[in-house]
């Protein structure tokens, strides 16, 4: 199994040697030479195991040079039901248990983890890799990151116990909600740091980006990244899409359909992995807040980056996001994988602000018509859709969801109306938990969303973090200073 890089750079790496990496040396995201490929009797096999051992089995066909014992103890210890314990309904021990809303329509639950949000399942296993690969090269990492909320707490809470791991967290000062705020803010660890910067979420990750671009800096200050370019985490991602599946077909002749809450195109790109792998999902559905940057593309063909002003700030706000960072990856396979291509659509995108695959006059390329060929299709949901999304979810199927899911349950919907005689399931992935968002949670039903009892008065604790301006020399100053390295 080799890895390259989406832009063209020869170098084949090993899933050990890019674990601790971000973006590749030439500016590209990381990917396999080849995807492995899952065939009828594997898929078989797979149906009936546990999730640790389902995603020990997904993981060995990506790194198979660690050792399966390995790979059995680092799952084993990742997805246990002690710490994805916060589920709100369904069995903890499935830990992406399933519910169904009505006919045909599914609701996958990856929110039970410590942050409650699903960037747990793919950052909870990160920490034990990146804690597995350090012990063995007897190494130290300085990962910083970029978060709109919930990457970072879930960073934080992977990393937090860990030996030879330091954190530098950038969030943008006063725009996360007071929870998620309150999650970050409250850990106490030595090995934490959270820098709120005068800036939206697409600063902070220009300024990781910056970071990650010094090489000279980037080598000496030890420095990775847990964003969701890391390809690590998108492999984690991969597992609950097989697990979605297992959960609601019988046999390998049917399919299913997903409906994900979009805005990195982290999770989704996922699913695209899986689908390519051979799990036979019917249609990836990406659903876009009023961040519709994903949406039209999906519709027109058209990818058209909004400058970091024009993003706006919704009640999904994990989902604020003008520049998908994961989306290069699909582009690349798009566009059949040749990279001096990407190189030059993604230079286009850093000059014009996008590209344009339509096939329409003055057009990039036409490779739009391949879109179905893929299994996308995508919609949108503004804050009024949201809002009736939560209510009739209440209502209709007695469950509290939060706003992302919303968005998902209101694009899924669209999405099924639409569609004649369609017969396959369609699986909403559930990104967090209702309680996290109880300020809209109230603007709909009158009331907060029920807390785990974990997290009750976790708002009054003292926080911990330093505000600092948008200036990638300070921010480097501020890194250098705390490593000493
Ligand atoms: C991160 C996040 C998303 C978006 O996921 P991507 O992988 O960035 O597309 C959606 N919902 C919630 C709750 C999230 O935390």
């Amino acid at each position: 199994m080799h890895y390259i890089s989406t832009r063209g750079n020869a170098a084949q790496y090993s899933f050990s040697e890019i674990l601790l990496g971000g973006l590749a040396d030439d500016g590209g995201l990381y990917l396999p030479k080849n995807y492995p490929q899952i065939n009828d009797t594997e898929l078989s096999l797979w149906r009936n195991l546990s999730y640790p051992k389902l995603a020990c089995a997904v993981l060995a066909k990506f790194a198979p040079e660690i050792p399966l014992a390995d790979l059995k103890l680092i799952t084993e210890k990742t997805y246990s039901s002690a710490i994805f314990c916060h589920s709100r309904h369904g069995d903890a021990a499935q830990i992406t248990p399933l519910e169904r809303l009505e006919p045909g329509l599914y609701l996958q639950a990856l929110s039970n983890g410590p942050t409650l949000a699903f960037k747990d399942l793919a950052m909870q296993l990160l920490g034990n890799l990146f804690e597995y690969a350090l012990d063995k090269q007897k190494g130290e990492l300085n990962i910083v990151g970029a978060t709109s909320g919930d990457t970072g707490s879930a960073a934080e809470y992977a990393m937090r116990s860990k030996h030879g791991i330091r954190i530098f967290m950038l969030s943008p000062y006063n725009k996360m909600s007071a929870f998620q705020t309150a999650q970050m803010f409250s850990l106490s660890d030595n090995n934490i740091f959270n820098i709120a910067v005068e800036g939206v979420f697409d600063d902070c990750q220009d300024l990781v980006k910056a970071i990650s671009n010094d090489l000279t800096f980037k080598k000496r200050q030890k420095i990775g990244t847990v964003n969701s370019i890391n390809w690590a985490r998108i492999v984690a991602q991969v597992v609950y899409y097989f697990k979605g599946y297992f959960s609601v077909t019988n046999n390998n002749a049917e399919k299913v359909s997903f409906t994900v809450p979009s805005g990195n195109f982290g999770n989704i790109c996922a699913g695209h992995i899986a689908r390519m792998m051979g799990l036979p999902i019917d249609r990836l559905v990406v659903a876009t807040n009023e961040n519709d940057v994903l949406d039209e593309f999906f519709k027109t063909g058209k990818y058209r980056v909004r400058p970091s002003e024009q993003t706006y700030h919704t009640s999904s706000p994990s989902m604020d996001i003008s520049k998908a960072s994961n989306f290069e990856r699909f582009v690349f396979d798009l566009i059949g994988r040749d990279s001096q291509r990407l190189a030059a659509l993604f230079a286009k995108v850093e000059i014009t602000g996008g590209f344009d695959l339509s096939g329409g006059p003055n057009s990039d390329g036409d490779e739009f018509k391949r879109i179905a060929e893929f299994g996308f299709t995508s919609g949108k949901s503004l804050h009024a859709d949201r809002l009736e999304t939560i209510r009739r979810a209440h209502d209709k199927y007695g469950v509290i969801v939060d706003t992302h899911t919303a968005d998902g349950i209101k694009v899924a919907l669209d999405v099924i109306t639409t569609t004649r005689n369609n017969t396959v399931p369609m699986i909403v992935l559930e990104t967090a938990l209702a309680s996290k968002f109880s300020h809209t949670i109230r603007e709909a039903l009158g009331y907060d969303a029920p807390r785990p009892n974990a997290f009750e008065h976790i708002e009054s604790l003292p926080q911990h973090y330093v505000v600092m301006p948008a200036n990638v020399d300070q921010i480097k100053t501020y890194i250098a200073q705390r490593t000493g390295l």
